[in-house]
């Protein structure tokens, strides 16, 4: 397990992101490390100007997430990974740390499910929508497209290879994001196509509040990725909460105890990002690669 700890910045506010944990297999060249280094940066850089004009940290982790879910590279809206029948099946979360969250699950028409999340936080009762269809989000205002805009053909190669067993299930590229803003609200945000071949209708952790998502004001801010399945039976996101509020644990102790106890102790890949309250940074993960954006000594660090 690799766990990397950033103790809370100067600037009184906190951003890191994610672009997915999975095996390295020698999958990416160099050139290709080189492109996943400069979305980060790019995504990072949205969040960051969020926070930086004292914007809420619900905005900032949109906003970088939009940006990850837009570039074709990551396992989120266009680009994602394809279902077993070719198809591209979107979910994503939102929480914001007073408690309100919003999800989406097997969604094909919202351009930025992030954005469809964040609607049902902003405009519903309710918590998770399964396959919201194009009259309610176009709707809510958000931009629509046709579910073949999802699917790109590397992606359509993969799933070939991945089928005819010349390819090991990767799941690179799931994105999220969590942040502390100035005035010390914590949020969180994912977003992913799940994982490659998957079951038409399979759902991930990723729209689960608790399990890839969570936040609390005054403690954490977590987004996961990895072996869902894994994620949603160890509740992972509020496991890090608790044992932080409930145990008294640190950042960096809680989520070390969390990944050995439900992802080590189920023989599942995976890792997470958090931000404490105090703005305290840990990007941690058991897989052999994790992709993240996060600052140290007020420089940019991105990891592929
Ligand atoms: N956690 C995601 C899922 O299981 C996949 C990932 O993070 O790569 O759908």
């Amino acid at each position: 397990m690799r766990v990397i700890d950033i103790a809370p910045a100067a600037s009184g506010f906190a951003l890191v992101l994610h672009g997915g944990a999975g095996g390295r297999d020698s999958e990416l060249s160099l050139e290709e490390e080189g492109q996943y280094s400069e979305g980060l940066a790019g995504a990072y850089r949205a969040g960051h100007a969020v926070l930086a004009a004292g914007g809420s940290a619900l905005d900032a982790v949109c906003a970088a997430v939009e940006e990850l879910e837009n570039c074709v590279l990551f396992n989120a809206g266009r680009g994602a990974a394809l279902t077993a029948q070719g198809e591209a099946e979107l979910d994503a979360s939102v929480m914001t740390g007073d408690g309100r969250a919003g999800a989406v699950a097997v969604t094909r028409n919202a351009k930025n499910p992030v954005f469809a999340a964040r609607k049902v936080l902003e405009e519903t009762a309710h918590v998770l929508l399964v396959a919201p269809d194009e009259q309610l989000l176009a709707g809510w205002g958000l931009e629509t497209v046709e579910p073949t805009y999802f699917v790109t053909e590397s992606r359509r190669q993969q799933l070939a290879k991945v089928q005819a067993k010349e390819l090991a299930q990767s799941r690179h590229g799931t994105v999220g994001a969590v942040a502390v803003d100035s005035q010390g609200r914590v949020a969180a945000a994912t977003s992913t196509g799940g994982m490659v071949n998957q079951h038409e209708g399979r759902v991930g952790d990723t729209p689960v509040i608790g399990a890839g998502t969570y936040a609390h004001d005054g403690v954490v801010a977590v987004s996961c990725t990895g072996e869902g399945e894994a994620f949603i039976q160890g509740v992972v996101a509020h496991d890090v909460y608790a044992r932080m509020n409930y145990a008294g644990a640190s950042l960096p102790d809680a989520v070390r105890g969390t990944i050995d106890a439900e992802l080590n102790g189920r023989g599942a890949d995976g890792g997470l990002i958090a931000v404490g309250a105090d703005g305290r940074v840990v990007v941690a993960y058991n897989s052999s690669a994790m992709f993240a954006a996060y600052e140290e000594s007020g420089e940019l660090v991105t990891l592929t």
